[in-house]
């Protein structure tokens, strides 16, 4: 079963890898390490520097073997299952792919000196791959007792020229010119695969001459020094085994079961450039990277399932094309080193390896011969070389000069690389036929595909004519029965025009009853009036109520006059007061006048006295100027007198007039404060007034709405009853065509009723409105009389408010300050006067003494 399921599907490339341990140059140099095997988990991790971040990068292979692996143990892991599998008859591969100095070499041949091998031709530890399966194959093969025969060849590709590493010595020890011209070439052996024309077959008989071989082939295996490693390889070497064993069928038929093993140990992997390749080795580094790359680019496109696939481009993929996506088991080894300075080869390495992973091979057995038929075969290449012997000894096969035979050798080359251009072109026009003939399959299916549908349509069409017919016979029906109705609706279309007539009998019976709705509707319009009338009384009671504001509004602005009135009374006061001052103020004047005949009088007497003392005797002069002084004394002493009463008078006057000043002064503050209080009283009752007017706006506002809404509902219940009763009398009417009398009288009945419940419902709608109205005619005369109350408090405080203001204003105004000033300016000026006169009456005495004094002397 799994066989099978494996020739389908196939089976993936099996990828090991396989980390060598630290070379001693590497321990020396203290190399880091940056290759970490787990063998258990079949991970390999590289551990990075990129940016100065440290990232590990996990690789997970068929199988790992880390630095401890050794030989046998890769080997007894990964390599006997598949030798064992070619000696069951399959093809198997095993590459080893890495870097220079990895251990290539080492893992497929290893240090196999005969003289290391131990007793019983037992392999040295370091033995690879090749040697141990070698010795595999014939342990078995011996075991089994069976009939066998065991071939090696083992050959170089390098420079994509391939050389013959197991022929005999004298041919191989020819100089490297001609030794060049000794490649083999490749040709098609015409079952599919290739050939190397002319390679050494060595039979071999037992294991230990296996060492015989390899040490003869790996000498002359060539290398070239690079930096990398000293012993490094440049080439590519393939050694197969192919075995041969027969086997006996039941039948007594004898059969031959061919496997083959091939051990490729490939080139190193590294660049060109780094691997210090110069000059005259480009060349060959570039052909040895041709076959490597071209190995690459064949993975590539057998891992993306590219159409082309390109084996041709170079020797080594020719030879191997079984073993890349063929019918050939394959496993590759890839190799690397811990050591960080071949980090970048190592990652390059890791991913070819893990890419490889995913190419996909289809093994199968080789089909086993019959004995007779490989002896056929054997027999007919004895019979050709035969022919070449006996050609070659009696010389008669053509001879011809050696440029003719090179020219020819390159024609012949040159041809048989047309061949293979053919060959490819062969290929890719089959690969393109097939293409076509699975397009052809398509169409043709399709075809099949649309014939079958075609004739399910035809059926189809048939079926469909059939129901056709049936259905015009319907139709035909269909009209006569058409016509038959057509009959009885002309029948109904009588009896309805009866019935017609009965219903516009019916419909006089209606009118009168529309009548009666018509004495209803004026019912509702007296309601109207009445709410309308409601409307009306509103009106008035506001616009009284707007007459009435007006009438305060009057009695302020009256109140506001009188007011003036008293205050104009107050100034008349003032007046008066100011009089009755210019008057005292007169009189004094009339008494400084009288004072003043007074002095006149006085010094009327002392001249009468001068002029007595003058007319009497100058004896008498001496007594008269005492007289005199004495007298000049007691007028001063009188006029002193004068000038203190006039003083005392000036002083009670000044008191008086201040007093006077700070009464009015007084009386002035409060007439302002009073008049402040007023007015702000009156301010609030304005505000209060307006505020209650709005009120009342609002009120009236809001009972003509309810008026209107009242006014919209009752108009809408009347539409709506007159709805409903067309309604009801139209669908009443036609079933009274259906059944006249018993639904006349059931229909007046339900008439009846109808306009009993409306009319019910109508009053108390009406009711409720009344109400409505009442509460709000109520409430209007709540908030007519609390205005009312409201406006009796205002107009008595108003008047207390006015009587004080009055009595206040009797008493004085505030005018008055001004003029009292006056009077006290003009006093202190009368005052002045005053001292100047009694200052000048002084100095008229003083000066009458003198004067008096000088005419004494003179008398004397
Ligand atoms: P390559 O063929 O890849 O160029 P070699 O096989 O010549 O590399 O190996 C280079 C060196 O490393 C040899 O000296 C070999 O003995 C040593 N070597 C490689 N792999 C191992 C290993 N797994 N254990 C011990 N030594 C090894
Ligand atoms: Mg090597």
């Amino acid at each position: 079963m799994s066989g099978r399921h494996d020739k389908e599907k196939g089976v993936n490339v099996q990828v090991l890898l396989r980390c060598r341990p630290f070379s001693d140059d590497e321990l020396r140099s203290n190399a880091p390490q940056v290759v970490t095997c787990n063998d258990y988990q079949r991970e390999v991790a590289v551990s990075q520097n990129i940016a100065g971040k440290h990232i590990d990068r996990i690789f997970t292979f068929d199988k790992v073997f880390g630095p401890s692996a050794q030989q046998r143990d890769l080997y007894e892991q990964a390599v006997v299952p598949i030798v064992n599998e070619v000696l069951e008859g399959f093809n198997c591969t095993i590459f080893a792919y890495g870097q220079t100095g990895t251990g290539k070499t080492y893992t497929m041949e290893g240090e196999c000196k005969r003289s290391k091998s131990g007793p019983n031709g037992e392999l040295p530890p370091e033995a690879g791959v090749i040697p141990r399966a070698v010795k595999q194959i014939f342990d078995t093969l011996e075991s089994q007792n069976a009939e066998y025969s065991v071939k090696v060849t083992f050959l170089e590709l390098y420079n994509e020229e391939i050389t013959d590493l197991l022929a005999p010595e004298e041919i191989s020890r020819v100089t490297l010119e001609e030794k060049q011209k000794k490649q083999l070439p490749l040709m098609e052996d015409g079952k599919g695969g290739v050939l190397v024309r002319g390679l050494e077959e060595e039979i071999v008989a037992s294991a230990s001459e296996i060492f015989t071989l390899l040490e003869r082939g790996s000498a002359k295996r060539r290398t070239a020094e690079t930096f990398l490693n000293k012993q490094s390889s440049r080439s590519h070497s393939l050694f197969s085994i192919t075995i041969h064993i027969k086997e006996a069928t039941p039948e007594g038929e004898e059969l031959i079961k061919c496997g083959k093993l091939n051990l490729v140990d490939l080139a190193g992997s590294e660049n060109i450039s780094r691997s210090g390749a110069r000059e005259g080795r480009a060349r060959e580094a570039g052909e040895i990277n041709k076959s490597l790359l071209t190995l690459g680019r064949v993975i590539n496109a057998l891992v993306e399932h590219l159409g082309h696939i390109p084996y041709r481009d170079s020797k080594l993929t020719r030879l191997l094309r079984d073993s890349l996506g063929g019918r050939t088991k394959t496993c590759i080894i890839a190799t690397v080193s811990p050591a960080v300075h071949c980090l970048e080869e190592t990652l390059s390495t890791l991913d070819y390896a893990h890419r490889a992973k995913n190419i996909r091979n289809k093994p199968e057995v080789n089909q086993k011969m019959m004995k007779s038929t490989l002896i056929k075969d054997l027999y007919g290449e004895i019979e050709r070389l035969k022919a070449e012997v006996y050609a070659a000894r009696e010389k008669n096969g053509v001879y011809i000069p050696k440029e003719r035979y090179y020219q020819e050798e390159s024609e012949r080359k040159a041809m048989a690389d047309q061949i293979e251009q053919m060959g490819v072109l062969i290929e890719t026009q089959q690969k393109q036929s097939e293409d076509w003939r699975d397009k052809y399959d398509a169409q043709v299916h399709q075809c099949s595909d649309l014939s079958t549908k075609l004739s399910a349509t035809e059926k189809n069409f048939n079926q469909t004519i059939k129901l056709l017919m049936s259905t015009e016979e319907e139709l035909k029906k269909c009209r006569y029965s058409l016509k038959e109705r057509d009959f009885i609706i002309s029948e109904q279309r009588k009896a309805e025009n009866a019935l017609a007539h009965q219903a516009c009998v019916l419909r006089s019976d209606l009118e009168k009853a529309l009548q009666d709705n018509a004495s209803l509707y004026q019912k509702i319009g007296r309601e109207d009036k009445l709410s309308s009338d409601n409307r009306s009384v509103v009106d008035n009671f506001r616009t009284e109520l707007s007459q009435q504001i007006v009438s305060l509004c009057n009695m302020v602005a009256t109140s506001i006059s009188q007011q003036n009135e008293h205050l104009q009374c107050v100034q008349d006061l003032g007046n008066s007061f100011l009089d009755r001052h210019r008057k005292s103020i007169e009189e004094l004047k009339k008494k400084l006048s009288s004072s003043r005949a007074v002095y006149i009088s006085h010094i009327e007497a002392v001249q009468n006295v001068v002029r007595l003392h003058n007319a009497g005797s100058i004896a008498g002069l001496e007594e008269i100027s005492l007289l005199a002084s004495s007298s000049a004394q007691t007028i001063k002493d009188h006029l002193a007198s004068e000038a203190g009463q006039v003083s005392s008078i000036f002083d009670e006057l000044q008191n008086t007039l201040s007093t006077h000043q700070g009464e009015v002064a007084l009386f002035a503050r409060e007439m302002r404060q009073r008049f402040h209080v007023s007015s702000e009283q009156r301010k609030e009752v304005s505000e209060y007034m307006n505020g209650f007017l709005d009120k009342i706006l609002e009120q009236c506002k809001s009972l003509e709405n309810h008026a209107v809404q009242a006014d919209a509902v009752q108009m809408k219940n009347i539409a709506d009853f007159q709805k409903a009763y067309e309604e009801q009398s139209k669908s009443d009417a036609e079933k009274l065509v259906a059944d006249i009398n018993n639904l006349v009288s059931n229909h007046l009945q339900r008439q009846k009723e109808l306009v009993d419940a409306r009319l019910v419902d109508l009053r108390e709608t009406a009711t409720g409105n009344k109400a409505v109205l009442d509460g709000h005619v109520s409430s209007m005369e709540y908030v007519s009389t609390d205005a009312k109350r409201k406006w009796q408090e205002f107009s008595m405080q108003t008047e207390n408010d006015a009587k004080d203001i009055a009595d206040y204003s009797v008493t004085k105004h505030c005018r008055m300050e001004s003029l009292l000033q006056q009077c006290v300016s003009t006093a202190g000026s009368a005052f002045k006067h005053w001292e100047k006169t009694l200052d000048s009456v002084n100095e008229m005495g003083n000066n009458h003494v003198s004067e008096i004094g000088i005419s004494y002397e003179k008398c004397i």
